[in-house]
């Protein structure tokens, strides 16, 4: 997170110099109206890309939800509309709808951080990051659960493929697919969409 905030300050500050550099340069054209029509244009886009990298980050991490439910909760015979109401949208796509995060988009596809790996739905131990490689895939790669009752797997024909969907066995979220091509020492490979997941900071 810093890592991507201080991306940003940085290239503010780029942008802010050479826009400084541009009017020392150019006063002339500092005067017309389509320059200044230009700058609007530039600090709007530095804005939005902000707003957006914002709402990702705190989709990832967002288990306020979590917070209010007592700590025996069934998590399978919670009604979809709560889901539904405290969920980001990607995460309820996602998790309990079954989709797919675009790749290379999610917090933990690129994040190596040592620690344990929960479902962002419930809170469940799922994977260890001691598991976590990198697939070149554009998704969390793991090649085994952080225990065998984790999560359960599923036949999944969907889209025409034959693939094995991977699940979380507390609250039944779809979190990813599992393949066989991973490395050793269990040559599987647990495709698993970020957003699904959250570490502890
Ligand atoms: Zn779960």
């Amino acid at each position: 997170m810093p890592v991507t905030v201080s991306r940003h300050l940085l290239t503010i500050v780029f942008l802010v110099l050479l826009l400084a550099v541009f009017c020392q340069q150019n006063p002339d054209i500092v005067q017309q109206t389509t320059y200044n029509m230009k700058q609007w244009l530039v600090l709007l886009t530095i804005l939005t890309l902000m707003s957006n990298d914002n709402k990702a980050r705190h989709g990832e991490s967002n288990i306020e939800h979590l917070r209010n439910l007592p700590e025996n909760t069934n998590f399978k015979e919670i009604p979809d509309s709560f889901w539904q109401k405290h969920l980001t949208p990607l995460q309820y796509q996602v998790c309990r709808k079954a989709g797919t995060e675009r790749p290379f988009t999610g917090y933990y596809n690129t994040h190596y951080k040592d620690g344990i790996f929960y479902c962002s739905v419930c809170g469940q131990p799922l994977f260890s990051s001691k598991t976590k490689f990198n697939s070149g895939s554009g998704w969390p790669s793991f090649y085994e659960p952080i225990s065998p009752d984790a999560v359960t797997l599923h036949e999944d024909h969907s889209y025409g493929m034959f693939r094995i969907e991977v699940r979380c066995s507390r609250c039944d979220s779809h979190l990813g697919h599992v393949f066989n091509d991973g490395p050793p020492p269990t040559g599987k490979r647990y495709c698993i969409n970020s957003v699904c997941l959250f570490q502890k900071e």
